[in-house]
């Protein structure tokens, strides 16, 4: 990966006064009943807005709002959402109903120095996935500046996350630079040793992301269902557990691949089962992975387990974590997930270990673990910080290089 000093930031713009200035940003909120409810992807991109605003540029926001599929849909106009925009931002944002021709051009051009203005829902328009030159250009037209503040969106080349970078001057906004700097610090120049911590339900949705990571980090600690793909694979009979038996010669070559590099496969040696799938069911019980019965599934890792991968953190400077160890929506199968992400959460307070952590569930996770405020960095950027832990280079990333 890049490093960071290579990417333009709102720190190399000129003067901007009276500059129109594109912001993309991630504005795909939640809504319940026409309210939005969740603003913490409007707080996360205010900083970049009134940034630029408080230079005296004119800033133009432009956002995707749900899967519209190139067609005007009213449920899903960026108006919407502009209520919430305006009480975040502390400001009066302009909407605008296009994002390109002569009404915005209009509408734009109305605008003055600091003012803010919210183009319309990208996505109405075929040109905006298909990444359309043309429709690039018809947005560019009307702007001077572009900047990128939805790391979420990076992963797609798209004409709002990367066409537009082939026109107009380009800068990552504050929140983009946040996350680079986090992931940067994660994986691409981090503090020796590393720790990964990967879970979550399959091996199938995350097998580039192990590949990757064996030949990056010094421990990988494998937990989640898909630790009981890795320990069928050496002949541990997991019962009745979420397994993928058809993956087991997969995770025998990921294996192998991590000694070749030198890095430490931490499998659970003991773990929590149930014969049924339910809040704290009767048949709950804690053994060793030789002493699963045949009806029984394997939920979450043990506390052995969980205390030995404590120490290795310990032995750390670095973590990045993306999937729970068990199934932690159902009690008492969140106790491992929540236990390692405490430890996590303190070595990091007490400035021992740099960690970072990403997903959906994971998110979910380690706010059900209380310990989201303590982490260095966590990304809810989902799809982008996946690939991004596959290895790839993000189109919308990538196009902001120097
Ligand atoms: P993320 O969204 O953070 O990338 P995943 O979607 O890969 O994470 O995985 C999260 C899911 O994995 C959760 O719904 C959790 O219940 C499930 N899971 C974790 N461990 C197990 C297990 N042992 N058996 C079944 N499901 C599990
Ligand atoms: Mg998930």
């Amino acid at each position: 990966m890049t490093g960071l000093a290579s990417f333009r930031t709102l720190d190399d713009l000129g003067d901007v006064t009276g500059k129109a200035a594109f912001v993309r940003v991630d504005l795909n909120v939640p809504m319940d009943g026409g309210q939005v409810t969740d603003k913490t992807r409007i707080r996360a991109v205010a900083p970049t807005i009134l940034e630029l605003s408080g230079k005296g540029a004119k800033v133009l926001l432009l956002a995707h709002f749900g899967r519209p599929k190139g067609q005007r849909s009213s449920t899903q106009s960026l108006s919407l959402v502009l209520d919430a925009v305006n009480e975040v931002l502390g400001k009066e944002v302009m909407f605008i109903p296009e994002v390109a021709g002569p009404v915005a051009a209009q509408a734009i051009g109305i605008l003055g120095p600091g003012d803010i203005g919210m183009l319309e829902n990208t996505r109405f328009w075929p040109g905006e996935e298909a990444n359309d030159p043309e429709f690039a250009k018809s947005i560019a037209a009307n702007g001077d500046l572009y900047v990128n503040d939805a790391f979420s969106a990076a992963h797609r080349a798209h004409a709002s996350t990367e066409g537009l970078t082939h026109l107009l001057p380009s800068y990552a906004g504050r929140s983009m630079q946040a996350e680079l700097q986090a992931l940067d610090a994660a994986l691409g120049n981090p503090q020796k040793p590393v720790a990964a911590v990967i879970g979550g339900a399959k091996v199938s949705t995350k097998l580039d992301v192990l590949k990757h990571l064996v030949g990056k980090v010094d421990h990988l600690i494998i937990g989640g269902g898909m630790a009981n793909t890795f320990l069928a694979s050496i002949k541990v009979d997991v019962g009745k557990s979420l397994c993928e038996h058809d993956l087991t010669d997969t995770a025998e070559e990921i294996m192998d691949a991590a000694d070749q590099a030198g890095c430490t496969v931490h499998l659970p040696y003991d773990v929590v089962v149930a014969k049924e799938f339910a809040p704290n069911p009767a048949s709950l019980r804690v053994c060793s992975v030789h002493e699963v019965a045949e009806d029984e599934m394997i939920l979450d890792i043990g506390p052995m387990a969980v205390g030995a991968l404590a120490d290795v953190l310990k032995t750390c400077r670095t973590l990045v974590w993306n999937g729970p160890l068990g199934a932690f929506e159902t009690p008492p199968f969140d106790t491992a997930t929540v236990a390692l992400a405490k430890t996590a959460a303190a070595l990091t307070k007490e400035g021992s270990l740099v960690s970072v952590a990403g997903g959906g569930d994971t998110v979910a996770a380690l706010n059900h673990a209380g310990v989201a405020e303590d982490f260095t960095y966590i990304s809810t950027a989902g799809g982008a910080f996946l690939e991004w832990m596959e290895g790839r280079e993000l189109p919308g990333v990538a196009a902001l290089q120097r």
